[in-house]
């Protein structure tokens, strides 16, 4: 049979591309593209010409179904996201699952993801990092995932729309108390804008208007007790916590 290609394409920038994702995407029977007219500038960019088919969250299952029939019968399929990381927030894992169900080699073209982007440019800790994805929307179980974040010592990255990002700070600034966090916009793009600084800074920041573009939220974690360096819980200094001990 064929083989699955996962092929990270571009967060922004055509030039975020690997020469191995470009040769590939040439060479395959089949592109499954998120949003076939998305990946088609991407193609005549780089002139590429392979035949394309739509592969999203909504015809995922009949989709699925048909890319395996296709690696099944000897052809080599490739799976590209609308930007970064097919599998990353976006839709990939269960292709992956089905294909190594039915044996059907599976290889990983790495390359752009704006979580590991928006982590490197941060400043803030990267030793070990929790990725979170976009935070769910339902209020019961978001307010739940948020006291969860606040516990976490290691940094956190979080997908955020724009629309939503002010009421996120807000609601992170609440949970966790204030902490050193990175708010990366059009990352990779002509106007990347990366703001450090604190929860409640960036939450100042972006009141109002829902600002445009896409974003990643990194947040430092909670210090680990004993360690003396920074806030205990968010909100008291290592002595203060202690006085009240
Ligand atoms: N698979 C993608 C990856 O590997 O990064 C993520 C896809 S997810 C549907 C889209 C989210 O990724 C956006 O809402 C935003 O949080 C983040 N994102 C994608 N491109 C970005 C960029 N250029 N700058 C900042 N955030 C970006």
């Amino acid at each position: 049979c064929g083989t699955l290609y996962l092929c990270a394409t571009p967060i922004g920038n055509l030039e975020d591309i690997t020469l191995r994702v470009i040769r590939v995407l040439g060479e395959v029977d089949l592109v499954a593209a998120e949003d076939t007219r998305h990946t088609r500038k991407l193609f005549s960019h780089y002139d590429i010409h392979t035949a394309l088919t739509s592969y999203h969250e909504h015809n995922r299952q009949a989709k699925g179904r048909y890319i395996i029939e296709q690696l099944l019968l000897g052809k080599n399929v490739a799976l590209v996201s609308d930007a970064g990381t097919p599998g990353i927030s976006d839709p990939g894992a269960e292709l992956v699952q089905g294909a190594l169900e039915r044996g059907i080699p599976v290889t990983s073209l790495p390359g752009p993801s704006a979580l590991l982007t928006a982590l490197t440019v941060s400043g803030l800790p990267l030793d070990r990092f929790v990725f979170e994805g976009f935070l769910p929307a339902k209020n019961k179980e978001r307010r739940r995932r948020l006291a969860e974040l606040a516990r976490e010592t290691r940094t956190v990255v979080l997908y955020e729309s724009p629309h939503r990002l002010p009421k996120t700070l807000g609601e992170l600034v609440d949970a966790m108390g204030d902490r050193r966090a990175c708010a990366a916009r059009e990352l990779t793009k002509l106007h990347e804008d990366v703001r450090r600084g604190t929860l409640a800074q960036l939450r100042e920041q972006f009141t109002g208007e829902p600002p445009r573009g896409e974003f990643v939220l990194v947040i430092e974690g909670r210090p680990a007790e004993g360690d003396g360096t920074n806030t205990v819980d968010g909100n008291l200094t290592p002595e203060e916590y202690v006085r009240l001990l």
